[in-house]
């Protein structure tokens, strides 16, 4: 039977990336998104993949969501924690919001779609997890102590997570990907950007499909013995 793939943030960038490809590799693949509707309805078009608009940082919302997929659907093979946001400012200057939105989005998103799932993963004997973290996550940024928290942390959910469900059939691993060229870096000034580019052994950005290709490889039969990982992609930014 055909596997069901759900992408948090799966209709931009590096999400929409992991859809098309999840969808290529003949996975039933769900799409959620935020908020951005014109992007999301056109993605939706161009790839024939359905999407599902909700706010993952939402516990009420995400379960409601997740029941409606149930509905339809009966299970959730994979699931892609990738939906994530950055709102920056050096600790001095971070504001509580700031703090609290990042958290949320991007931290308590994976709290809220990961419990919906856990149990149904766990009665069917199989679950692919993947959880999209960041270099920033491993290495630290200026600007960056709400983002890189929230990234970190993914890595020791992900290696908790592996522990209590790998007798389940479910494995669940992290991706970091280094910078990578979408929205969200588009959204850095050029010349910090281009200084930040100086520094990776590459001397280019990522695209969003070499994450991708790892996150196809990752959701396979042939990665069943791969959990508790955590993999960087990030041309050489940062070796751990
Ligand atoms: P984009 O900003 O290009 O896309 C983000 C996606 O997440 C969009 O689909 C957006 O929906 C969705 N999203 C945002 N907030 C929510 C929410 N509350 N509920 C549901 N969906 C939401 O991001 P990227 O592709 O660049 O990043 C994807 C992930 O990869 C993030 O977790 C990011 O931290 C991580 N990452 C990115 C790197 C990069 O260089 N780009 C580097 C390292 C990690 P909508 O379209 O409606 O706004």
């Amino acid at each position: 039977m055909t596997k069901i793939a759900l992408v948090t943030g799966g209709t931009r960038g590096i999400g929409a990336s992991i859809s098309s490809n999840l969808k290529d590799s003949g996975y039933t693949v769900i799409a959620n998104y935020a908020s951005n509707d014109e992007s999301a309805e056109n993605f939706s078009k161009e790839n024939n993949i359905e999407v599902m608009k909700w706010d993952v940082s939402n516990y009420e919302q995400t379960k409601s969501c997740i029941s409606e997929i149930y509905n339809k659907y009966s299970s959730i093979d994979i699931l892609i924690n990738n939906a994530g946001i950055t709102q920056d400012a050096p600790l001095h200057k971070m504001t509580v919001e700031k703090w609290n939105k990042v958290i949320s989005v991007n931290l308590n998103s994976v709290f809220n779609v990961t419990s919906s799932v856990i149990n149904k993963m766990r009665e069917n004997g199989f679950g692919r997890i993947i959880n999209i973290s960041s270099v920033n996550g491993q290495k630290g940024q200026f600007g960056q102590t709400n983002y890189a928290a929230t990234k970190s942390a993914l890595i020791g959910f992900t290696k908790s997570l592996a522990l209590e469900s790998a007798s389940k059939g479910i494995t669940s691993n992290v991706i970091c990907p280094g910078y990578i060229n979408t929205e969200m870096v588009a959204a850095i000034r050029e010349d910090i950007l281009k200084s930040i580019i100086d520094t990776i052994p590459s001397k280019r950005l990522g695209e969003a499909n070499e994450i991708a290709e790892m996150v196809s490889y990752l959701v396979s039969e042939k990665a069943s013995y791969i959990n508790g990982a955590t993999f960087s992609v990030n041309g050489g930014l940062w070796m751990d």
